[in-house]
């Protein structure tokens, strides 16, 4: 009998009770491992219930209180990391490095939140007009909920919830279906950490479930991150039903390699930042666009052999580049996507559908592969592939590397690869892209920075993380105050003016 998740609902972990079921995979070996329970709408209210109960008497905390909670979290967090890698590594399939990282740059924004009370602070003006002073205070939305994707397990999750719990919110957590046991021991982490019952629920399920988080008027603001289609939808109907929403969608990082740049680096950079964790990353790079013909064949030259030797391992294995995909369906969708680009016209240069690994039949393991001449009409180019595949554009120029960059449809991350400081700065300065790296491949910012994607890669106004993640989970208000004695005239019947 393989063991099976239920939800975190009001400090307390319980069962299911829709009957129905998602399969978690151990991706090492395709058995599985454990079963989630996927929550009705019921299930969703009687969560939101316990935050609506619980958020009053949080937001009455000083926000020093919540910062402590925070900081005895990473205490726990630190304790805890080998376990949390591990959960997350038999359910994800990244490498144990990988997951410990993944858990590091989601424990960063809690580092982070141990300091927004420095953020809550508003402002004032001391004698605003005649005896008037004006401040303004930030206060927090009421509960909050996060919808989020399997490819990084602690680190968007924690992303999400621990701005919004600092700021005094409770939080509804909806993590992916497909590693679920991740964010339910953060949950069990905060609690442990002196977080009050019914702060923080997690609540697992599929489209039912975000749904109804999407419809339930007693939920104030949704934070999205996933695939651009559902990104979109969970926009829209967010803010149709008067929610505020940030949601962060697919991606298709370039990086621009210019014909002076250090070709090793350049080829280091890519080898790591397009085939670590599979390629499953949003920000991983999956097209390499050298500028000219030589540089193009020089970077190839460089590539091969690299992709070649590439160690796809067990993802309990710390020497593996990298681990198994996360389903049998991701699986097949990129091992189809290869045989979409042949079909398109794409040159193959490193084919890793062939790969086996031994003793591990079934696991959903796939060996890197390499595209040369690749253009703009392909599928394979258009569309976000999210597996171990690495796509070479050649452009002709560095004007056409940036149009191509700017033509896409998404706009998540980018990278250009040079020694010359105007170019990248004019790159910098004309790239439609929201996070830029020079000769940097995966410029994720740090917690206090904030991240987000332009076009297609993100809907709504503020980013997660940094500053902005307090603005999306407060609201600002504003007290203009006059004391009694300070009011010297009658009635005024045209608008106020403090002159
Ligand atoms: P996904 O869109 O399939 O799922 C994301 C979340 O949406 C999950 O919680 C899932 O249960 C829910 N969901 C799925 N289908 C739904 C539907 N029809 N209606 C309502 N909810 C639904 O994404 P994924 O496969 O888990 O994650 C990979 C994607 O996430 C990639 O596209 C990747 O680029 C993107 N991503 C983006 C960022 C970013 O910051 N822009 C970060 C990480 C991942």
């Amino acid at each position: 009998m393989v063991k099976t998740i239920g939800h975190f609902i009001g400090g307390k972990h319980v069962a299911g009770t829709s009957g129905r079921f998602a399969d978690i995979y151990n991706p090492n070996t395709g058995e599985v491992s454990a079963k989630v329970a996927l929550a009705s709408a019921a299930e969703v209210g009687a969560a939101v219930d316990n935050a609506k109960a619980a958020q009053p008497a949080w937001a009455a905390k000083n926000p020093q209180f919540r910062a402590r909670v925070m900081m005895r979290f990473l205490d726990l967090a630190a304790k805890h990391r080998e376990e949390v890698a591990h959960l997350i590594s038999m359910e994800h399939g990244k490498t144990i490095p990988d997951a410990l990282g993944d858990l590091q740059r989601g424990v960063e924004v809690a580092e982070f939140a141990v300091g927004i009370p420095h953020l809550l602070k508003g402002e004032y003006t001391d004698g605003a007009g005649p005896g008037i002073d004006m401040y303004s205070m930030r206060q927090p939305l009421g509960v909050a909920a996060g919808i989020t994707p399997f490819n990084f397990p602690a680190m968007i999750p924690l992303w999400k919830a621990c701005p919004a719990i600092a700021c005094g919110n409770a939080f509804i957590l909806k993590p992916s279906e497909r590693d679920p046991s991740c964010p339910m021991r953060l949950a069990e982490l905060f609690l442990e950490a002196g977080l009050p019952e019914g702060i923080l629920n997690v609540v697992n399920g599929d489209k039912e479930a975000v749904d109804a988080i999407l419809d339930d008027p007693g939920i104030a603001a949704v934070g999205f991150v996933g695939s651009t289609p559902i990104a979109h939808y969970v926009y829209s109907r967010a803010t149709a039903s008067g929610k505020r929403a940030q949601c962060f969608g697919g991606a298709k990082n370039h990086m621009v390699v210019m014909p002076d740049a250090d070709m090793n680096q350049a080829v280091d950079a890519l080898i790591g930042a397009g085939f670590g964790s599979a390629g499953e990353r949003c920000m991983a790079i999956s097209v390499a666009v050298p500028v000219g013909e030589a540089t193009a064949d020089a970077l190839i030259d460089k590539l091969v052999p690299r992709v070649e030797k590439l160690k796809v391992g067990l993802s309990t294995d710390r020497e593996a580049d990298y681990g198994p995909l996360v389903t049998k369906q991701a699986l097949e969708r990129v091992k189809g996507y290869i045989d979409l680009g042949i079909k398109e016209g794409a040159t193959l240069k490193v084919d890793g559908r062939g790969f086996r690994m031994q003793g591990y039949d079934n696991g959903f393991f796939l060996g890197g592969s390499l595209f040369d001449h690749v253009t703009k009409d392909m599928r394979i180019y258009k569309e976000e592939i999210f597996g171990p595949v690495l796509s070479v554009v050649r452009a002709k120029t560095y004007e056409e590397s940036v149009a191509l960059v700017n033509d896409h449809e998404f706009g998540n991350g980018t990278a250009i690869y040079t020694r010359d400081g105007d170019t990248a700065r004019d790159f910098a300065s004309k790239i439609q892209i929201g996070m830029v790296g020079i000769n940097v491949p995966i410029p994720v910012p740090l917690a206090y920075h904030t991240f987000g994607g332009w076009k297609r890669s993100g809907f709504g106004d503020l980013n997660q993380h940094g500053p902005d993640a307090v603005r999306f989970y407060t609201r600002t208000k504003t007290v203009t105050a006059r004391w009694p004695s300070g009011i010297k005239e009658g009635a005024q019947f045209s608008i106020p003016t403090m002159r």
